[in-house]
């Protein structure tokens, strides 16, 4: 009973399970890119169709159509598959940490993949002074206050409404595209910093900046799996904290209940005693694999339902598109 197996498969899992899905959201961007082309192009470039995936990159308007699908029951159909991704990662972080961080996200494997190049760089990662770490980690919940009071309190349903059904919000995935293929000098310097802080710094954006992240974070305390670690079979090794990606001392704690784990089973799959440390369910452990697959569960079952109960392409037609794309510049900013 009680017996942990195979943890290093299931880190090793999740590994490649993270690889493919920053694949698969390449393959978006450029299906997406090339479906934008075609209208940018007057129809001279090839058509291809639209990748709802790519809603996916929506937080902030997903949140709006969360308030506005919890005060009216209206369910947006210019972007359903914002909101049910959303709801999805919601759902996911409320049952299995911030899962979404360490298995889905592209910037969180971008992200690992930096400071592990770091690692091999200089031979280790560095450390922010402790008062300066807590003051930037306090960064990505101001973020998120921001957002949160912005929409959640400052907006009256007729508000919610409006930009639902604004051309921005049609095409606000067509923005985000513009963003990265026509960079400003500033947002270019910007990333760059982040990228070289990055490889210095263990996820620096995740840790200090992400408002999403943030907002995963509070939800996965509520999650009812908790690394966890046995004391009468630990042997004090420290394995555990030295090798966290969110500088948890998992050596002296019991159970993590911080926002920062990501339960990527880093610690487990390094702790050399068996049994010492897990990933549990409340207090029983659980192999790394259960895990793996209950993640994955989650995520394809919030798309399917997603798909099957018809929220997920969206309701804009060909001709929409065709005329507001190439107006795209005049909308926002
Ligand atoms: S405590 Fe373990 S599972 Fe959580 S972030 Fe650290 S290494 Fe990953
Ligand atoms: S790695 Fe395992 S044995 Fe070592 S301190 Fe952590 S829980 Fe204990």
């Amino acid at each position: 009973m009680n017996k942990v197996i195979n943890w290093q498969k299931a880190s090793h899992w999740r590994l490649t399970i993270q690889w493919l899905f920053f694949g698969w959201s390449l393959f978006l961007g450029i299906q997406f890119w090339l479906f934008v082309r075609h209208f940018e192009t007057m129809g001279r470039a090839g058509y291809y169709s639209r990748p709802p995936g790519v809603e996916g990159f929506l937080p902030i308007g997903s949140l709006v159509s969360l308030k506005t699908w919890l005060l009216t029951g209206y369910f947006d159909t210019v972007h359903p598959a914002a909101l049910v991704l959303f709801l999805t990662f919601l759902a996911m972080a409320l049952l299995t940490k911030k899962s979404f961080c360490s298995f889905i996200c592209p910037v969180g494997t971008l992200s690992e993949a930096s400071w592990k190049l770091g690692r091999k760089l200089f031979g280790r990662n560095f450390r922010i002074w402790r008062s300066l770490d807590l003051f930037l980690q306090f960064i990505k919940y101001a973020l998120l206050f921001f957002f949160a009071n912005l929409i959640l309190v400052g907006m009256p349903t007729v508000a919610l409404k409006e930009f639902l059904s604004a051309p921005y919000w049609a095409i606000a995935d067509v923005k985000m595209l513009h963003f990265f293929t026509s960079m400003s000098t500033t947002s270019m310097v910007v990333i760059v910093a982040l990228s070289l802080l990055s490889v210095v710094y263990k996820n620096f954006w995740c840790r200090y900046l992400c408002p999403y992240g943030a907002l995963l974070g509070l939800l996965s305390m509520f999650s009812p799996f908790k690394v966890s670690r046995f004391q009468d079979k630990c042997i004090d090794c420290g394995a555990c904290s030295r090798v966290c990606p969110a500088q948890i001392d998992v050596q002296h704690k019991q159970k993590i209940h911080s926002p920062e784990c990501t339960g990527c089973l880093t610690c487990v799959s390094n702790c050399p005693e068996k049994g010492a440390l897990s990933m549990a369910l409340w207090k029983r452990p659980v192999p790394g694999v259960a895990f793996v697959v209950i993640v994955m569960l989650l995520f394809t079952g919030g798309v399917l339902t997603g798909m099957l109960t018809d929220h997920w392409q969206t309701s804009l037609t060909y001709d929409n598109y065709r005329q507001l794309i190439p107006m795209a510049a005049r909308f926002g900013h």
